[in-house]
Formats: structure tokens, sequence, C-alpha cells
């Protein structure tokens, strides 16, 4: 279930090190390397999961498992009223690292517009 050449899987083995807010049977979190706002971290299944389009049946447990824990640990990381969300799928969506991952960003109140189309 874990991918030797995965830079998350290294992250959720301890052979790279991270930032850890929260780990469980199904679920890693940590703090992005590169952070895009005050607040932002990532929420990852354990089990290598390329993208979200490979996402299946088998893994619903995981993948309603970050969705149930995202509220309380933005609320930890000082998001109180409020924060985004975002999976990166594939080439399109610009994804760079291939282990299927949640950014939770804030910090700015309110964060800018959600996406900002060139005309
Ligand atoms: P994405 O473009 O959606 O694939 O985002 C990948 C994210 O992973 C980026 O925001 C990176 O800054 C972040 N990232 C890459 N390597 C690490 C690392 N070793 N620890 C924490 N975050 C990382
Ligand atoms: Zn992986």
């Amino acid at each position: 279930m874990q991918d030797n050449d995965c830079i998350f899987c290294k992250i959720i083995s301890g052979k790279i090190p991270s930032r850890k807010l929260y780990e469980d049977d199904l679920i890693y979190a940590f703090h992005d390397i590169n952070p895009a706002a005050p607040v932002h971290f990532l929420i990852i299944p354990k089990s290598h999961i390329p993208t979200l389009s490979d996402a299946s049946a088998a893994h619903e447990a995981a993948l309603g498992r970050m969705l149930a824990k995202v509220g309380e640990l933005a609320r930890e990381a000082g998001c109180t009223d409020g924060y985004r969300t975002m999976i990166n799928c594939g080439r399109v969506g610009r994804q760079e690292v291939y282990h299927l991952h949640m950014h939770v960003v804030g910090g700015p109140d309110p964060l800018p517009p959600m996406l900002v189309f060139e005309r």
C-alpha cells in the first residue's frame, strides 16, 4: 500500500522528516514545506493513492476520515472562522506530488478569490 519512490509515503514512514499535526490509522497531516498562506497544511491517506481520480470504494474510509478531521485540525491551527481545502488532480490540476493530498489553507480574512482566470 506504500510506494517506495513516493515522497509522501516516505513522510508517513518517517524516512523523510515532516512537521506532523496529526496521525491515526488511516490519515496523516503535516505542514506544507512551502506554505502559500500563514496556515497551509496537507492531509493525506496513509495508503498510496496517486490522484483523486484513482480513488475508489476501497478508499472510502480514508477519504471520509480526511473530511471528518479537517475542521478540527483547521481549528487547532487557528482557522476558527474558515479556511479553504483543495485537491489538485493530475496534469491539468497541476498536481506535483502524486500521492493524493488535501491542501488546507487559511490565515487572511478573507482569503483571496478562489481562482483567477486570465481573460
Ligand atoms: P500539489 O501541487 O497539489 O501536488 O502540491 C504539492 C505540495 O506538497 C506543495 O504545496 C509542496 O510545497 C508540498 N511538499 C512537497 N514536498 C514536501 C515535503 N517534503 N514536506 C511538506 N510538503 C511538501
Ligand atoms: Zn505515496
